[in-house]
């Protein structure tokens, strides 16, 4: 069972998307964490770094107490001063001048009370995540064809498919679970089919039946293709498309219009002709078909547009809804989709409501009987760093999170905090190179000492609880964004005991006039007591009703019916717009491919702790093919400079004849704390999808030279 008994505890991973299920000893650092049989997610199943979570918990390296202008300080007092700089900035310059940057790593609760101070009682919509940058594209792809932000799919569609198509993954070390899943299922049925779409022959290609090393930024002619290739070849559901679509008939006429033939689509891609037709024709005569799609979509300039092809391929031919079939937005964070669902984004209201619906700011503001709402959307997190730099936002506070080392123009972002007001720095980890620049530290609960919610990437809610006792003066997330709002005088609205009050206000909001309009809804949990609250079980929402059991009853797939929540209840083709991604650029050869290694999380704070994910890769190194490091006379493990317009490192050279020639790849967790100049995101442009803002770290032109 998913309750917690007397000698193990049942939480969720807090490091990917996938949310595995893991249960462990109460006692610290007593036994390895093992994959929870009884979790939907994983059924037992766990990868290295789950399984390296007891080393990488402990006090080693703790922000332990709150530190004011560097001198450790008491809790009133850092909340003091953070209550008054608020304040005085506020009512010098505006509210727009103070801002959050928050993160997937928060839990569901945190996410919820940050929301709610900023947008409804700061009266600004400066909150962004740095969820910005792995999902804000598929959530803006969601929302504009099916009228919210959801996933239709769940992990057990991915058994059921005929043929799996993965766009822009490297699942088999970015989300593991659900590649051993996978693996599993093709085991057991060799004529599942997979497919894998990427420039990179990595370890998720092995499994694939055909690989496409497409030409980096080709994604969306290829899938351009695909439509055109559909359409013209008879494979439309017209009797789909006339009841639950709308506007399709002028977006897919363009689409035709300016469909090219195959040979020259594989020619763009720079695949084989053959390839290219085999992944069409799969695609056309299989029926149970599911088409993930991670980063290597969502990180471009044209995202939204590229997620929104993908979504049209299953409109256009009816497979949504139903078993083994329909599309699959897998993102990278634990708590995948619960900042979503909170208004963790610069752009969106709690609940999944739209900062642009007057009627939505309403039902927001009269729920929570605040003096104010935010107006419009806030800064994206590039424009808020870009705010900080020009001066006009003056007091940010950042939590759980580390873009100093995670953002691109990763210097440019140091140099703009480094000249900020104020920065606060909420983090359970003493010297990352975001927490350095801060003037208020404020010491944050880690994994096992959380205790809370999250949700996944197939809208499963479970819950992270602590089995830790909170070392020195640590404090969970939520409770210091309620002090600050206690001082600031909006004591009885943030008068939250424990999660659970918090878990009950969010769920009452996300019912509250609605009558099934938005797709967002866990009102069958709003009267959850606290025993249902700590031994809740993984459910995915919505969430309306409990079986006779008392247990809260899942939605395992959406769009059933064919009924989206849009206004009209259809779901709405756009126009896309095709070619505006960066290309190479003469002096700069090298086209620069980002990314994680299996072993490692995001900036390292926690797994640089273990030394066994160490070992798997112990320092940067960039990747390139053979040929052009024959070229460049470089040698494996030689140290060689990587320079864009935007910045430099130094890391050593790494032969991988997976590469297309004249792609290079580099993973993004080092920073400087631990290697000097290995920041990789210093070298990434800021160029953003012009609809989600999430920026494009999936291509960047570089010159590589030997030092
Ligand atoms: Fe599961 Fe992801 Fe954690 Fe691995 S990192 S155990 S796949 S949630």
């Amino acid at each position: 069972s998913a309750s917690v008994s007397s000698s193990r505890v049942h939480t969720t991973c807090p490091y990917c998307g996938v949310g595995c299920g893991v249960t462990l000893s109460r006692q610290r650092n007593q036994d390895m964490p093992i994959g929870d049989e009884d979790h939907p997610a994983n059924f037992g199943r766990m990868c290295v770094k789950g399984s390296a979570l007891h080393e990488t918990i402990g006090v080693n390296g703790r922000l332990l107490h709150p530190e004011v202008d560097g001198k450790q300080t008491d809790w009133n007092s850092a909340l003091d001063r953070v209550a008054q700089r608020l304040q005085e900035t506020i009512e010098k310059y505006g509210p727009d001048a103070v801002a959050f940057y928050v993160s997937g790593q928060l839990l569901t609760e945190d996410y919820y009370v940050a929301n709610k101070l900023m947008k409804g009682y700061i009266g600004s919509a400066n909150i962004d995540t740095n969820s910005r940058l792995c999902m804000s594209t598929a959530v803006a792809a969601h929302k504009r064809v099916f009228g919210a932000d959801a996933v239709p799919t769940s992990y057990e569609d991915l058994e059921s498919a005929d043929l799996i198509i993965l766009y822009g993954s490297n699942m088999a070390w970015t989300h593991p679970v659900v590649y051993q899943r996978i693996a599993a299922a093709k085991a057991a049925r060799p004529e599942l089919k997979i497919v894998v779409i990427d420039p990179r022959r990595t370890s998720t290609a092995e499994l694939a039946d055909l690989h496409l090393p497409i030409k980096p930024g080709t994604d969306i002619e290829l899938i351009d293709g695909l439509l055109a290739y559909l359409i013209n070849e008879g494979h439309e559901d017209s009797a789909y498309l006339k009841k639950h679509a709308e506007d399709y008939e002028s977006v897919c006429q363009q689409i035709i219009e300016r469909s090219s033939n195959l040979s020259d689509i594989a020619e763009t891609c720079d695949i084989s002709l053959e390839n290219l037709k085999r992944f069409y024709q799969w695609f056309a005569n299989t029926e149970k078909t599911v088409s993930v799609f991670s980063q290597g979509i969502n990180q471009s300039s044209r995202g939204v547009d590229q997620a929104s092809l993908i979504l049209y391929s299953h409109l256009l031919t009816g497979r949504i809804g139903q078993e083994g079939s329909g599309p699959f937005s897998i993102t990278g964070q634990p708590n995948a989709m619960g900042g979503r669902e909170v208004g963790g984004l610069a752009n969106q209201l709690a609940a999944h409501m739209n900062i642009e619906s007057e009627a939505h700011k309403e039902i927001v503001q009269t729920f929570w009987g605040s003096p104010t709402i935010c107006q419009s959307p806030g800064a994206k997190a590039i424009d808020m760093f870009r705010q900080i730099e020009e001066g006009t936002i003056k007091f940010v506070w950042i939590m759980a999170t580390n873009p100093v080392v995670s953002l691109p123009e990763a210097e440019r972002v140091k140099s703009a905090l480094s000249r900020c007001p104020t920065v606060v720095v909420s983090d359970c980890m003493a010297e990352t190179d975001t927490v350095r620049l801060a003037h208020i530290k404020l010491p944050a609960a880690g994994w096992g000492e959380k205790d809370g919610t999250v949700t996944n990437s197939e809208r499963r809610i479970s819950r992270q609880r602590s089995f830790l006792d909170l070392p020195a003066e640590v404090k969970p997330d939520w409770w210091i964004i309620c002090q600050v709002a206690e001082r600031l005088g909006f004591a009885s609205d943030f008068n939250f005991a424990k999660p659970a009050d918090i878990f009950r206000e969010h769920a009452r909001l996300s019912a509250y006039k609605n009558k099934g309009d938005r797709a967002f809804n866990i009102g069958g949990m709003i009267g959850m007591s606290d025993m249902d609250y700590d031994q809740l079980k993984p459910v995915q929402w919505p969430v309306i009703d409990r079986d006779s059991d008392g247990n809260f009853v899942s939605t395992k797939r959406l769009f059933t019916d064919g009924l989206f929540y849009t206004p009209s209840g259809k779901a709405k083709f756009h126009d896309v717009v095709l070619d505006t991604s960066p290309r190479r650029q003469g002096a700069f050869p090298f086209m620069l491919n980002t990314g994680r290694i299996r072993d490692q999380w995001h900036t390292m704070t926690r797994t640089g702790l273990s030394r066994r994910l160490q070992k798997h890769y112990s320092e940067p190194f960039v990747e390139m093919h053979p040929d052009d490091m024959k070229a460049l006379e470089l040698q494996s493990g030689q140290l060689a400079s990587v320079s864009s317009p935007q910045g430099s490192c130094t890391v050593r050279v790494s032969e991988h004849d997976g590469l297309r020639k004249g792609d290079v790849f580099m993973p993004i967790h080092w920073s400087d704390s631990f290697a000097s100049a290995a920041r990789t995101d210093t070298l990434v442009a800021a160029i953003c999808d012009p609809i989600s803002g999430q920026p494009a770290f999936k291509q960047t032109p570089v010159e590589i030279k030997s030092v």
